[in-house]
């Protein structure tokens, strides 16, 4: 792929940097340029480009305004020591852009051109990268939209593809504290042959009444069961889940279509695997959680995913009810794990996995 850059004639100052860098929280502050590329079903992929960020213009009978045809993708660039810049398992990020935009009826961006886009972002903007002390990191937002000016409901004819960058702190105030969950039992996150593993606008909009309910509740997140049998238990709103028993097996759901294929999820299997743990990938009822809580059985409960990597889950409530955390403070296994992936990101352990990815 052929890249214009026109670069920023106001990138910003040492100084204001230096301020963000400091305390960049989530999501709040963006780097000096972003990537674009377009999509027609005549010319392809095509006018790919790095340009000063800013707003976009979009005609307001643009399709994905009404019709929430888009993919997104979540990925984190992280400064070594020597002062290089690695991602995490790239690839498997364009992967899974490539599955959610077939399902959406986007079309696909090959691998290598995903990797190439967000390797040239993160090239334009390598000064926006923190460095690793606190574990700070460079977010990586790519994502896909329809971008036709027509009403009619099919499959857009111009797509746009994008990537932008946020420079990222902590992502839970608290810090490695466990979180509390809100079990909701009036809504679902995704039904059988619907999108749920997809990474796709909408399933965060339908989650967000229930995140709502979660913090009028006091609690952090919010734990979604199956739609079908309301009985197991998926994902949180924007992370996997894992439960550590007494013997060292670690549980995990299984992803049968309805979860996000989590790509910290998958790592950890592998992890866990290489600790010497029994892995399983299966379903795990919401009865099995608060048994496992109350005999004991269950020691440690975490849940995982890009932006926060590894966190201690603590109490469980639901409507008249709640089961208690299994540990009052971050969990061995827990803690262990989410040390070894940290490790691995920021290069102070050795990639036996091959998972880094040097821009
Ligand atoms: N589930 C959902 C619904 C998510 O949004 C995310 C974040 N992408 C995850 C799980 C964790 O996925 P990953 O480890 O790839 O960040």
């Amino acid at each position: 792929m052929q890249i214009s850059t026109t670069p920023a004639t106001q990138p910003v100052t040492d100084e204001r940097l230096a301020e963000i860098l400091a305390d960049p929280g989530f999501g709040t502050f963006f780097t000096d340029h972003m990537f674009t590329v377009e999509w027609t079903p005549e010319k392809g992929w095509h006018d790919a480009r790095i340009t000063p960020y800013g707003p976009i213009t979009l005609d307001p009978a643009t399709a994905v305004l009404h019709y929430a045809q888009e993919t997104f993708e979540g990925m984190k660039a992280y400064r070594h020591a020597d002062g290089s810049i690695w991602t995490f398992r790239p690839e498997k990020n364009a992967e899974r852009m490539a599955k959610s935009s077939r399902r959406l009826a986007l079309p696909e961006l090959p691998v290598e051109e995903f990797v190439g886009a967000v390797d040239a972002l993160v090239r334009a903007d390598a000064r926006w990268v923190p460095d690793p002390e606190g574990e700070k990191s460079l977010y990586i937002r790519p994502f896909m939209f329809a971008s036709e000016t027509f009403l009619g409901v099919r499959p857009s004819h111009h797509v746009t593809f994008m990537v932008i960058a946020s420079p990222a702190g902590a992502y839970f105030k608290g810090g490695f504290k466990p979180v509390t969950l809100w079990l909701t039992t009036e809504y679902t996150r995704a039904g059988r042959g619907g999108m749920g593993d997809a990474k796709t606008g909408g399933n965060y909009a339908s989650s967000l009444v229930a995140q709502q309910e979660a913090y009028a509740q006091g609690c952090d997140q919010v734990v979604f069961l199956d739609a079908q049998e309301s009985t197991y238990v998926e994902e949180l709103g924007g992370m996997n889940l894992y439960f550590v028993f007494k013997d060292g097996t670690v549980v995990t759901p299984s992803t049968t279509g309805t979860i996000l294929e989590g790509i910290t999820r998958a790592s950890i299997v592998e992890i866990a695997g290489g600790l010497g743990h029994k892995v399983e990938e299966r379903k795990f009822s919401i009865d099995e959680w608060r048994d496992g809580v109350a005999s004991g059985d269950i020691v440690e409960i975490f849940a995982c995913g890009t932006a926060a990597v590894v966190t201690p889950v603590g109490t469980l409530k639901w409507d008249g009810g709640e089961t208690p955390a299994p540990t009052t403070e971050a969990g061995e296994l827990t803690t262990k794990i989410r040390q070894a992936l940290v490790d691995i990101q920021f290069g102070r352990a050795e990639d036996t996995f091959g998972w880094m990815h040097k821009v």
